[in-house]
């Protein structure tokens, strides 16, 4: 059996780790893992629950029980919620501060973390996230530390959304991304940080291109 190669990619929203995630996996063909899809389902739980995202208590009460599944579909990954395919909905702007919120939570991100090894034990994957290097699989092969200025990113995400035909604003946007930054950092529990052996790639002024290139050159020595 070949070896089992995993890679972890890290960095704070909208600094490109998906895309360069979703275009490693195909290239190399393994298993992409979206992590922050599994905090945004936990989140429209929360939300259909009528839960506060920061009430530990009260999500403690479902966490266990999540009936969350990742199942992939022509090679791309579906998130699935009560049985129902929430890929779409989890993308919806105001889930991603409830995501921001709930992931703070202790019982949120033990319960999160523990299906993440068990898919990342079974195949080559890339898991992309804010602490897959540093927690989820200290022992992963690669790990990348992806980073861009506050501006870029927020510049990444007003593109995304206006393409999907939201109706946002700039600076709001900006400021949002920057709380979320705030409380990815801040939290007690396995906050955002650059595991110590990981090569961080500041993607501010680079195409994608670019990018995947420099991180294959790194896997392919
Ligand atoms: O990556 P994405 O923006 O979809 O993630 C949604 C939220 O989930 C992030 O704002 C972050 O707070 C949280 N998250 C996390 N740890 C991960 C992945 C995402 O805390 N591994």
């Amino acid at each position: 059996m070949d070896k089992i190669i995993r890679i972890a990619l890290d960095g704070p929203s909208g600094s490109g780790k998906s895309t360069i995630a979703k275009r490693l996996s195909s290239k190399l063909n393994i298993l992409y893992l979206d992590t922050g899809a599994m905090y945004r389902a936990t989140a429209l739980k929360a939300i259909a629950l009528g839960i506060d995202t920061l009430d530990e208590k009260g999500v403690s009460t479902f966490i266990d029980d999540i009936n969350l599944e990742i199942k992939y579909i022509d090679g791309t990954q579906h998130t699935f919620l009560d049985g129902e395919d929430v890929s779409e909905r989890i993308r919806e702007p105001h889930v991603s501060m409830a995501a921001s919120n709930i992931s703070s939570l202790k019982c949120v991100r033990l319960k999160m973390v523990d299906m993440q090894r068990k898919i990342a034990s079974q195949m080559s994957c890339v898991l992309d996230g804010r602490d897959i290097g540093s927690y989820v699989l200290p022992n992963a092969d690669y790990k990348f530390y992806i980073t861009a200025s506050t501006d870029v990113r927020a510049d990444r995400r007003f593109k995304e959304l206006t393409l999907k035909g939201h109706k946002v604003d700039f600076e709001e946007l900006k400021q949002e991304i920057e709380q979320r930054d705030y409380n990815d950092k801040t939290r007690d529990f396995s906050p955002l940080k650059k595991a110590e052996d990981a090569i961080e790639i500041d993607t501010s002024y680079m195409n994608i291109e670019q990018v995947i290139g420099k991180v294959l050159s790194y896997i392919e020595k």
